[in-house]
């Protein structure tokens, strides 16, 4: 199988790939783009052709075509093997990789019962109520395609029969995959009855659970008019985004998403042409929805009900927003209605609507402004309150300026009182871990000691002009740099390989990322071997730089001391130094 993923990987165009998500443009050994993963107006995004690659000098995502895939997508290994095996003409030998069996099992009987209940509303005589009650709630047949939606028979019994009986699938499995219940008296039932089926899909378009909506004529007081599928081995749901599969391609075009409550308003929306919609489904938003979001679109659009719940969400979406540089709109609805019902009976209006959507902090703002009374101390106190913890979240300065200017305006204030409950709520009592989120170095940290950047650039450097090596090498050996990149050095020092592929591929495990970025750092220039020549000179007089320095405070302690012996040693080594040092320049020129 590792030869078959290897494989896979080789016969990948990781250009053909990104750049069917990124414009690309070369430059020296790369392509150059903006980074999908992150929001920048320059270019920091790489791709090599050679090395199967990429990497982003913004925020130090990278990695080889799976990983890509998976960031991108939102999908997982598997997933994104399948696919590319499938496109570079791979047959997969087994395709049970890394997913145990069981898991495998619950996506397969999950698949079976949406064909059936899928069924049931398409073609089934039983559907026929459901049928009605969609065709009045404008689903129409295309709708009920794409999202997949099914029908549940009121019954106890027949999903269970189908599934166990026809299908021989065991009663453990269905239980465990959430579609049956166990009796108090023993036996099973089935868990979905008289409900109109809403498969849960994800990323990839596996059904992983299902929402299911009672049909009006059998509601009761004792049934929710939702249920939910629990969580199972597959489905989880903080990290489910109902319609994220449909949505996925639109929102990359479009880059952004509008995020409605239920699944009703996301079907609702999207049949009024606004397909960059996903809906969170009931439960509280959660940042790893939003991330995946983020990872596709460049604005998120709310339209959630504005009760504790929404505002918390909104918060939530404020946070991450702000950390990764995604812009959050909220789309206003007056008069308490939702989406669904806007979207079904006035598409035009929801799209409007969708198009007029308010800056987050303008909305927060004003719904403030419509529940207090600002002519009151009482009122303006509750509006500072209200607005200032999510003016405190806001990075960039001048936008936050803009909007302390804003808020003092409307409260007939001076900024400066605004901006000083700011800094109380960023540095005071107010949220904290803001403040040390900002201090924790990003996964890319940054290399401040300039002889370790040159090392590392000399690392860089010999894998793209490895005929340098032969001349560098005594005297580089000698330095003996501590740490992995003393190591990465050593090792393309005396390795005879000369291609920078399979040289990575040597490589051991704990210093492949590190040559990799090496090498995907310098390619973006034209380095050629003078440059490396120039590079190893450069670092061999900063080792010794380093080295006399240390001399020379052994020596002044030495001479406080007084000992003459130990004085005379030193002064020794650190002539040895400089004449060291005069080689080098001599021989390398
Ligand atoms: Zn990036």
């Amino acid at each position: 199988m590792e030869d078959q993923v290897e494989e896979v990987k080789q016969k990948t165009d990781i250009v053909g790939l990104v750049g069917q998500y990124v414009a690309l443009k070369k430059l020296g050994r790369h392509q150059k783009g903006l980074c999908p993963f992150h929001s920048e107006k320059t270019p920091s995004f790489m791709v090599n052709e050679e090395m199967r690659l990429y990497k982003c000098f913004g925020c130090g995502a990278g990695g080889d075509v799976f990983k890509f895939l998976m960031e991108i997508e939102g999908i997982d290994f598997r997933d994104a093997l399948e696919r590319l095996a499938e496109k570079a003409g791979v047959k997969l030998v087994s395709r049970k990789f890394e997913v145990p069996n069981d898991k495998q099992k619950l996506l397969e009987v999950m698949d079976l019962a949406a064909r059936y209940f899928h069924w049931l509303l398409t073609e089934g005589k039983s559907g026929e109520e459901a049928r009605k009650y969609l065709e009045d709630r404008k689903i129409n047949s295309n709708l009920i395609d794409t999202f997949n939606l099914g029908y549940a028979m009121p019954g106890w019994d027949y999903l269970m029969n189908y599934l166990v009986n026809k299908k021989g699938y065991s009663e453990e499995l269905l239980e465990k995959a959430g579609l049956i219940s166990k009796r108090t008296g023993g036996g099973y039932y089935d868990k979905f009855r008289g409900r109109i089926m809403f498969p849960l899909q994800d990323a990839s378009g596996k059904v992983v659970g299902f929402t299911g909506r009672i049909l009006p004529s059998l509601a009761k007081e004792s049934e929710p008019k939702y249920l939910n599928s629990p969580e199972t081995e597959i489905y989880h749901k903080g990290r489910m985004l109902f319609g994220f599969y449909q949505a996925r391609q639109a929102i990359r075009e479009k880059k952004r998403a509008i995020l409605v409550e239920g699944q009703m308003d996301l079907i609702s929306s999207y049949g009024a042409g606004v397909s960059e919609t996903v809906a969170v489904g009931g439960t509280a938003l959660t940042e790893d929805q939003i991330e995946m979001l983020a990872r596709l679109a460049k604005t998120i659009y709310l339209s959630l009900d504005a009760d504790e719940a929404g505002i918390a969400a909104i918060k939530r979406a404020v946070d991450i927003a702000e950390k990764r540089g995604l812009e959050i709109k909220v789309v206003n609805i007056e008069g308490g209605k939702d989406p669904d019902e806007i979207a079904r009976k006035f598409p035009d209006k929801w799209r409007e609507l969708v198009e007029n959507a308010i800056d987050v902090y303008e909305f927060v703002m004003l719904k403030s402004l419509e529940k207090n009374d600002i002519s009151t101390v009482s009122g303006i106190k509750k509006v500072t309150e209200d607005v200032v913890p999510f003016l405190a979240k806001i990075e960039n300065s001048v936008v936050r300026e803009v909007w302390t200017k804003k808020l003092a305006e409307k409260l007939g204030v001076e900024p400066s009182v605004v901006k000083q409950e700011i800094e109380r709520m960023k540095f005071g009592r107010g949220p904290v871990e803001k403040y040390q989120l900002r201090n924790v170095p990003d996964k890319n940290e940054q290399i401040d000691n300039k002889m370790e950047k040159l090392a590392k650039r000399l690392v860089g450097g010999l894998l793209i002009c490895p005929g340098a090596k032969s001349k560098i090498r005594t005297w580089v050996k000698d330095t003996k740099l501590p740490g992995a990149l003393g190591k990465a050095l050593a090792m393309v020092l005396d390795t005879d390989e000369n291609d920078a592929t399979r040289l990575v591929e040597k490589a051991p495990a704990e210093l492949k990322g590190l040559i990799e970025d090496a090498y995907m750092a310098e390619g973006e220039g034209e380095t050629e071997e003078k440059d490396v020549l120039s590079l190893a000179v450069q670092l061999l007089r900063e080792v010794i730089r380093e080295k006399r320095k240390i001399l020379i405070d052994e020596l002044k302690t030495v001479k406080t001391g007084g000992s003459d012996s130990k004085e005379e040693e030193l002064s020794q080594e650190l002539n040895d130094l400089d004449r060291e040092e005069n080689k080098i320049m001599v021989l390398l020129g």
